[in-house]
């Protein structure tokens, strides 16, 4: 039982303490987040391809209408894996920016990237204002 105090004890501190050192921002939170959907992207990735397969072993049994199908479906597939590592090369890049501080912070002005942003899109590198910007 004195066991148990203990332990409440020490998470309680240990979780005052992060949020003391992160006031700004919770990078652990994010790094979880971020390292969370490059697992399941890969898992995707992985699903991706065998269904890829399965659609070339089909198309050498069907008529011509399923072969049109078969090729659309596998120019969706190829489009899919090809925005999957899109992803994951943005995902790998906030993870090295967490590595080296850089997390949060706009790549084009510096400026802090508000958090609900980076809820939203652990992944992002660009503050709401230059992102627009970028877009127009
Ligand atoms: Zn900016």
């Amino acid at each position: 039982m004195p066991d148990w105090s203990r332990d409440d004890r020490d998470s309680t501190v240990s979780t005052r303490l992060g949020s003391e050192t992160m006031s700004e921002l919770d990078i652990e939170h994010y790094r979880r987040r971020l390292l969370a959907e490059r697992e399941q992207l890969s898992e995707t990735k992985a699903t991706q391809h065998e269904e890829a397969a399965t659609v070339e072993l089909d198309q050498s049994r069907t008529g011509r209408l399923s072969r049109m199908d078969a090729l659309l479906g596998q120019a969706m597939a190829q489009e899919q894996e090809r925005r999957a590592d899109q992803e994951l090369r943005r995902i790998a890049t906030a993870l090295a920016r967490c590595d080296s501080g850089d997390y949060g912070f706009c790549v084009d002005c510096g400026e802090p990237i508000a958090p609900a942003r980076l809820e939203a899109d652990p992944a992002a590198e660009l503050c709401i204002r230059c992102a627009e910007a970028r877009e127009h």
